[in-house]
């Protein structure tokens, strides 16, 4: 059987079916912007492999951290034990994320990190003698992962709620914000989500958003006033704000943290993705000294929950080694010329018939098409002009490593627009 036959048979993929799953690309090696195919063809990678790859693939830099952590340990428990690793890390992060996050609980992906920071928010209530705030409250269009709590608060439309209804936590939506992220500021925006907040506050734990840029849910830019807005509500209804900057982080919006955007700083904040610069998966949910009083000073007088792969000494070096070297490299520069590349050339495309929008932020730009794309038809368009990029639903997009050049950036975007032109669907 060959590789592709028993992937075809046996192998789940990310949202496809078993039966009759899309198609795949055997991937041999991957160097710089670049993903070699088996066959030899190499791809320009768009997606940094969904958020995450934001230095390129094999890095020497983090290569290095890699094998050099290898050789000393690559796990040990983190019950009961400690290593340089986690506790440079956690300094690092403590450090370069808003000021009043200084307490840190490292766990195993972002839909993980969602669980913990909405499990703390709920034992932090719980904690103060009010286990009736439990509900959360939410923006709709969102993504916060795959696993229960998390599904709960996705988009109940183009989220799982369809299926998984009967046993999701029943949570509270508003609207999605409408003020785009250049728009003027309307005070209108956040009317309803006032509303929810006033009528059920005595109930709810905490509101959870993607600050700035809502990711898998629909790749939206909203306004920065909706945030500032949301942080006085959530201080004026006693409930806790979680941002979750999965997606986000790292400097993916142009700023390094979204929260920047607004100047505000949420009680619990959510990392992932791009903390190893995409070499393996590690999440991180970080909180203010209250929260983790709060929840400590009262029986069981502990957080409850521990993973057994949490804070996994090579995941941690990696990330180490990458958030290094973003900081040390002139981030800022290189994602504000992404951005104005990518808006110069993009352009085009909202002359299109078939394009609904065009959009940019930081190191992210988007067509959005009137109808959903048929995905295996564009993949293997983008693969034939050798780059990588995935579609979702009507959503044409690129988030390159920010190491990309300027000449593949256009053949990234080039590309986008032919497909937009003819827009197989
Ligand atoms: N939150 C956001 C904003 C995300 O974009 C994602 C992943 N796309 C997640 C949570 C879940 O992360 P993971 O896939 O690592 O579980």
């Amino acid at each position: 059987m060959s590789l592709l036959d028993f992937d075809r048979c046996h192998i789940w993929h990310p949202y496809t079916s078993m039966t009759d799953p899309l198609p795949v690309y055997p991937a041999a090696s991957a160097e710089g912007v670049r993903i070699r195919l088996q066959d030899r063809k190499e791809l320009i990678d768009g997606m940094s492999s969904w958020w995450a790859a934001i230095h390129g693939y094999s890095h020497p830099v983090l290569n290095r951290a890699l094998t050099e952590q290898t050789a000393k340990m690559a796990h040990v428990m983190f019950g009961g034990l400690t290593h340089e690793p986690a506790v440079e890390l956690a300094k690092l992060l403590i450090d370069i994320t808003p000021d009043p996050l200084d307490r840190i609980f490292f766990c195993d992906s972002g839909s993980v990190a969602v669980e913990v920071a909405l499990k703390m928010a709920l034992q932090y209530w719980f904690a103060k003698d009010k286990p009736e705030k439990h509900r959360i409250l939410t923006i709709r269009g969102g993504y916060h992962g795959d696993t229960f709590h998390a599904m709960s608060v996705c988009d109940p439309v183009t989220g799982m709620h369809h299926i998984f209804n009967h046993a999701l936590p029943k949570q509270l939506f508003a609207p999605m914000p409408r003020c785009g992220f250049e728009d003027e500021w309307r005070a209108d925006d956040i009317v309803e989500l006032a509303g929810l907040m006033e009528r059920h506050h005595h109930e709810s734990a905490a509101v959870i958003v993607e600050p700035i840029v809502q990711g898998a849910g629909g790749m939206r830019f909203y306004h920065p006033e909706y945030l500032r807005r949301l942080r006085q509500l959530c201080d004026q209804y006693d409930m806790l704000l979680i941002f979750d900057e999965i997606a986000t982080g790292f400097g993916r919006s142009g700023k390094l943290f979204a929260a920047e955007h607004a100047g505000i700083s949420p009680d619990i904040m959510c990392l992932g993705k791009a903390l190893t610069g995409g070499y393996m998966t590690l999440a991180a949910t970080l909180a203010t000294k209250d929260i983790a009083g709060t929840i400590s000073a009262h029986p069981p007088g502990v957080f409850m929950h521990g993973p057994t792969f949490m804070a996994n000494p090579l995941a941690c070096s990696v990330a180490l080694a990458s958030t290094r070297l973003l900081l040390d490299s002139s981030w800022k520069e290189r994602i504000g010329r992404l951005e104005n590349q990518m808006r110069i050339e993009l352009a085009p495309a909202a002359k299109l018939p078939d394009v609904k929008d065009v959009g940019v932020l930081g190191g992210i730009g988007v067509i959005e098409m009137k109808n959903p794309v048929n995905v295996a038809e564009l993949q293997r368009f983008f693969v034939d002009r050798g780059v990588w990029i995935r579609p979702f639903g009507g959503m044409i997009y690129i988030m390159p490593p920010y190491i990309i050049d300027p000449d593949d950036l256009s053949i990234l975007t080039q590309s986008m627009v032919s497909a937009a032109s003819f827009s197989p669907s």
